[in-house]
């Protein structure tokens, strides 16, 4: 079928036209539809039979925020669908599973997710997920090693990154988190209360040189099939379970990229509560748990990849026998220590990196857009920008994921008031 874009009434021939969905929805019955993206990019439509419901997301041939003045390609949807199946067979349950998929239409079809919300609101509510922690340092554990040269064969880890060369949705993170931010570009957006700061940022030869060292990373360093866009927008989940959703980024990059993204959303979430949660209670209470969380997805993650190295080290980076002498073993375990060591450096410098970008390029995330109080913001902004700094300026003294926490208790402590 020759591209075009779909509605709310296309949708549904479509999905009638497709065999592969027989299994999970009734073709033929009545089915209706509802285009639910709040999303940036893409289409997402909820399509719902008698008693069941699938989700048909779809790539336009622009940025759906910007509109045609912004065309993007639509193979990013051949990217998210090659990255879903391979989360569902590598972290099984911790994606959506997917029933179809369409290059020609830049069509994935997958399950409707209707008991789990996207992760950003609830932490804003406060609510609490005791499992995720597990379900997540799982799902950065597998993804993350099975896809590298730790576990796979040069020439299999080669075939991967072939099919992973994203070139325009890469184009947009290094522009967007590694460069535009720190310099002139009209996109960027700041509150003006933290001019003084941005300008900062900005002629700060120190920091400017461990962003692009940062970048560099991001560029350079194929280490494995990355989410690259992991923030608490591509979380769904519930009390039980959680998924990752929307991997059209992916690509073969920096491991710690991911990590990074996932506990610098944890710490935006965390100073937004300076203004989302007023009693100094219960506000001292979540963050409290919000640092615990962050600490328990590093440790975990770390124990879990390490355990999956010494069980599984099939790759041909170093094989056994390389390690096959005495005292290899504690050689092979340094190395080991050294390359989670070396990633944690990394989250610290793509983290940092991450907070200054959110506070003064394109995009901003809601737990803190949403703080209608300019001078209040202001305040959280300034934390950020400051922990953002440090993070990327004392990378490379970090340990252990408790100089990352103290970090941020010592730039925004808990507060009484
Ligand atoms: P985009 O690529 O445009 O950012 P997303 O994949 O983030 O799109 O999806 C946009 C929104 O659609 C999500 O924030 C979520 O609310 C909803 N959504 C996406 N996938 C599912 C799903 N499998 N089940 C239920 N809702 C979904
Ligand atoms: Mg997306």
């Amino acid at each position: 079928m020759a591209y075009f874009a779909l509605d709310n009434d296309s949708v549904l021939e479509y999905v009638r036209s497709r065999d592969a969905l027989d299994s999970v929805i009734n073709r033929n019955g009545k089915l209706n539809a509802d285009e639910i993206g709040d999303g940036n990019l893409n289409q997402v439509f909820i399509v719902r039979g008698s008693n069941q419901a699938i989700i048909v997301k779809q790539a336009l041939t622009y940025l759906k925020v910007a509109g045609e003045s912004w065309p993007l390609t639509r193979e990013r949807m051949r990217f998210e669908t090659q990255a879903l199946l391979k989360h569902n067979e590598l972290a099984p349950g911790l994606a959506p599973e997917v029933y179809d998929h369409d290059e020609e239409m830049s069509v994935v079809v997958m399950e409707f997710l209707g008991k789990h919300e996207v992760m950003r609101k609830p932490l804003v509510e406060r609510r609490r997920f005791p499992d995720f922690p597990e379900h997540i340092s799982t799902f950065l554990a597998r993804t993350l090693f099975l896809t590298s040269d730790l576990f796979l064969s040069g020439v299999e880890k080669k075939e991967m990154q072939k099919s992973f060369i994203n070139p325009q949705l890469c184009e947009i993170q290094e522009d967007f988190v590694y460069t535009n931010p720190y310099m002139e570009s009209e996109e960027n957006k700041w509150n003006p209360l933290i001019d003084a700061e941005v300008q900062e940022v900005r002629s700060n030869s120190e920091l400017k040189l461990a962003i692009v060292e940062m970048k560099t990373a991001y560029m350079m360093h194929a280490e494995a099939m990355i989410h690259s866009d992991l923030h608490t927008g591509s979380i769904m989940l519930n009390e039980k379970d959680t998924r990752v959703i929307d991997p059209e980024f992916s690509f073969f990059g920096p491991m710690a990229y991911d990590v990074a993204a996932l506990l610098q959303n944890l710490v935006l979430n965390y100073l937004s509560h300076f203004a989302h949660t007023p009693d100094p209670q219960k506000r001292s209470d979540y963050q409290h748990y919000l640092l615990g969380m962050i600490r328990d997805i590093w440790n975990l993650f770390a124990e879990k990849f390490d355990v999956l190295w010494v069980e599984n080290n099939k790759g041909d980076l170093v094989p056994d026998a390389y390690w096959a002498y005495p005292g290899g073993a504690e050689a092979f375990a340094d190395f080991r220590k050294n390359y989670l060591q070396n990633m944690l450096q990394d989250v610290a410098g793509h983290g940092g990196t991450k907070f200054l970008r959110r506070m003064m390029g394109i995009v901003t995330v809601w737990d803190i857009s949403s703080i209608e109080d300019e001078v209040k913001r202001a305040d959280i902004e300034r934390m950020a920008i400051r922990i953002g700094k440090r993070w990327l300026l004392e990378r490379k003294s970090v340990t252990g994921i408790d100089d990352l926490i103290d970090i941020v208790i010592e730039e925004a402590p808990f507060r009484s008031d």
